[in-house]
């Protein structure tokens, strides 16, 4: 049965840079609150505010969209690998491995600057990929 993104579990973040220069802190929030036309992200060292325009905030819950899709394929992803071939031979990489441990960074323009939003997500059950 297809899960509800209420019923998916675990924990989407994403954090940036602070834009202010002298302050470069990681300014985290989750994704589920992005849908919210007041979010403001807020930096913890600062204090300085974000608001994310509409566009990017369609394009950060359309991110979110995409991890849910994941979480609900998370059993059959448990067995699914990427294969990579090397002078040596075949090396498989588990999905999963690739969700949870590599670091994702989407790109996405911010107030006319090109800023790196780190995407960390993990799985709805710590029992899923292990
Ligand atoms: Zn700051």
């Amino acid at each position: 049965m297809a899960k509800t993104n209420a019923a998916v579990g675990g924990r989407a973040g994403i954090d940036f840079r602070c834009l202010n220069p002298e302050c470069g802190a990681a300014v985290k929030f989750n994704l589920t609150e992005v849908g919210s036309p007041v979010f403001q992200a807020v930096c913890p060292k600062c204090m300085a505010t974000y608001e994310l325009d509409s566009e990017l905030r369609g394009k950060l819950a359309r991110l979110l969209n995409l991890v849910t899709a994941i979480r609900n394929a998370e059993d059959i992803l448990g067995d699914v690998n990427v294969a990579v071939t090397t002078k040596d031979g075949e090396l498989r990489i588990p999905y999963s491995l690739l969700l949870t441990r590599l670091n994702s960074i989407i790109t996405l323009d911010f107030g006319g600057r090109k800023v790196d939003f780190h995407l960390w997500i993990e799985p709805s059950s710590p029992e899923t990929f292990r």
